[in-house]
């Protein structure tokens, strides 16, 4: 079974103070519908200004990506965050990279993603923190509609409680 340290509707619910209390100082975030649908050079609404709260709070941040360079640069340097692109997860080559240039120990990460079979098996895998946000929106391609079927039975059944700051 898979395990999920703190799952949300949006990256944009993750507050400080939630992190704060499970210990994590810097995130590994996944790009495609963690914080924006796919192929958007646009963030989502309210990332940005989720953005600047984690960098006011001191919350080390690093985009780890699956996706190739010429999606996650432009994105990445419109936000200022430092990126690594073809992360290959699950496997953790990108995490360690992003690890290396963000000065934190192992357990003061965690990944953030929105897919069973990359990011949480990703974090499994190096028994790292993870939190799990749903999919900003479904996927249409055949592929994706398959791997979002799979997921079903290892969604997390119930979110995370905020706590108060
Ligand atoms: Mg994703």
């Amino acid at each position: 079974m898979f395990r999920i340290t703190i799952a949300l509707k949006s990256i944009c619910d993750l507050s400080p103070a939630l992190l704060h209390k499970y210990g994590i100082k810097g995130l590994l975030l996944d790009l495609d519908n963690t914080l924006t649908t796919h192929d958007n050079p646009r963030p989502a609404d309210g990332v940005p200004e989720w953005i600047e709260t984690m960098k006011q709070n001191d919350i080390k941040l690093c985009i780890v990506s699956n996706n190739h360079p010429p999606r996650v640069k432009p994105f990445a340097d419109m936000l200022g965050l430092p990126f690594v692109s073809e992360g290959k997860k699950p496997l953790s080559k990108g995490f360690r990279e992003a690890k290396g240039r963000m000065g934190l120990e192992w357990n003061e990460l965690a990944v953030v993603g929105d897919q069973i079979f990359t990011d949480v098996l990703g974090a499994n895998m190096k028994r790292l923190k993870c939190v799990f946000v749903f999919p900003i929106e479904h996927e249409t391609t055949r592929f994706f509609r398959f791997k979002r079927k799979m997921e079903i039975p290892f969604l997390p059944k119930k979110l995370t409680e905020p706590v108060e700051e």
